[in-house]
């Protein structure tokens, strides 16, 4: 079956923007998504071609080869390119890239994924720990980060292969990067088939090996990632940057960065989902007369006031003054614990006044249901 044409694929003009042809892509990506056209045959292999075509198309190096030399550029020749060995998992994998941003929270397309026999070299993936303090969650946060890890080698541009050297078909498995077995068993004659040892399933051995990479085609390198994250992250959470991670050998496409975040805690606001809790402590005669005070937010101080005879355990709702949510919807509350200070030393003459309060009747409790704590209010709802 001859291939149709790339840009024909995505519906672009030969002198489309990478823009452009990301928007072309994410249109017939989303039509021809198997989600959406469950066992049609003809919406996956139109996914998948669309998908070969934007893998080219949206690289700077593999466009230009295409260009060039048409599809044996960048697929048939090397057998490293996208071309037909493109699983689904390889193009979901891609959809990070196109789909809400950076970002994949592991949900969402990833159910189809696994279908296929994987042809592409893929690189493994790597794993960090970022440390965020509450600030940085309440508002998100753009992190450098440096990383140990494999990347394609410089002086092969990824291939192992020296300057100027050649492919040759490989001998052992005369291309098909497949070898046939056949055993003697009493059931007769069996054939097993597997992964070709000596060109690892490519088909191709290279002449002359890069001396840089010995044939590799990555090395061990550091590289400074910026990873943008999210408002409203918590602890446990990771996020998947699809291509970060290690590069594969001899021209494969990436492993991913997964990012596993961490919570440092914060000195005065404990966090609770997407609420934040902070215990407040006002003075018995503040508590009495009526006080204005402030509190801490992610975003500085609020000032409350405190109307008088606010009871110990009052807790109060600060709107909005909580934590975003991760997935945009809406922002949490502060709630803030009022609590009254009991002093633990008393000098003489403040034991003498304290001893005439407690004599005066209006100083006996005598609580209505509005002066529960939130959490009597609470016990009574669910009993
Ligand atoms: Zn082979
Ligand atoms: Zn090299």
């Amino acid at each position: 079956m001859s291939k149709r044409d790339y840009y024909d694929v995505l519906g672009v003009s030969r002198n489309a923007t990478v823009t452009e042809i990301k928007k072309a892509y994410r249109k017939l990506a989303l039509k021809y998504h198997p989600d959406k056209n469950p066992g049609d045959k003809e919406s996956e292999e139109k996914f998948k071609e669309a998908a070969e075509a934007y893998e080219v198309l949206s690289n700077e190096k593999k466009r230009a080869r295409y260009d060039q030399f048409g599809h044996a550029g960048v697929g048939g020749a090397s057998r490293q390119g996208y071309g037909e060995g493109m699983s689904m998992e390889d193009i979901f994998t891609h959809f990070g890239d196109i789909f809400g941003g950076h970002f994949g929270f592991g949900s969402g397309f990833g159910g189809s994924s696994g279908r296929g026999r994987r042809r592409v070299n893929k690189g493994s993936n790597l794993r960090v720990r970022v440390k965020l303090t509450l600030d940085e969650i309440a508002h998100g946060v753009e992190k450098k980060i440096k990383l140990k890890k494999y990347v394609a080698c410089k002086t092969c541009h990824g291939t192992g292969a020296r300057h100027g050297s050649s492919y040759s078909t490989c001998p052992t498995c005369r291309g098909t990067g497949q070898v046939n077995r056949i055993t003697n068993t009493f059931l007769g004659q069996m054939q097993t088939t597997s992964t070709c040892p000596q060109c690892g399933g490519e088909g191709q051995i290279i002449t002359d090996k890069c001396e840089v990479c010995h044939g590799n085609g990555i090395v061990r390198d550091e590289e400074v990632v910026t990873i943008k994250i999210p408002a409203g992250v918590a602890e446990g959470m990771q996020l998947s940057l699809s291509g970060k991670g290690n590069a594969a050998a001899r021209g494969g496409i990436n492993g991913d960065l997964i990012i596993l975040i961490e919570e440092e805690p914060h000195k005065e606001l404990v966090r609770d989902g997407n609420n934040l809790i902070y215990d407040l402590y006002i003075s018995f005669p503040d508590a009495a007369l009526g006080v204005t005070t402030e509190v801490p937010t992610v975003d500085g101080k609020a000032r409350i006031k405190l109307p008088a005879g606010t009871q110990g355990g009052k807790v109060l709702r600060l709107k909005g003054k909580g934590l975003p949510d991760v997935n945009g919807y809406g922002k949490g509350d502060l709630l803030v614990n009022v609590n009254i200070w009991t002093p633990k030393h008393l000098s003489k003459e403040e034991k003498h006044l304290l001893e005439k309060l407690q004599k005066s009747g209006n100083f006996k409790p005598n609580p209505t249901s509005q002066d529960k704590s939130y959490f009597d209010r609470m016990r009574e709802f669910f009993s």
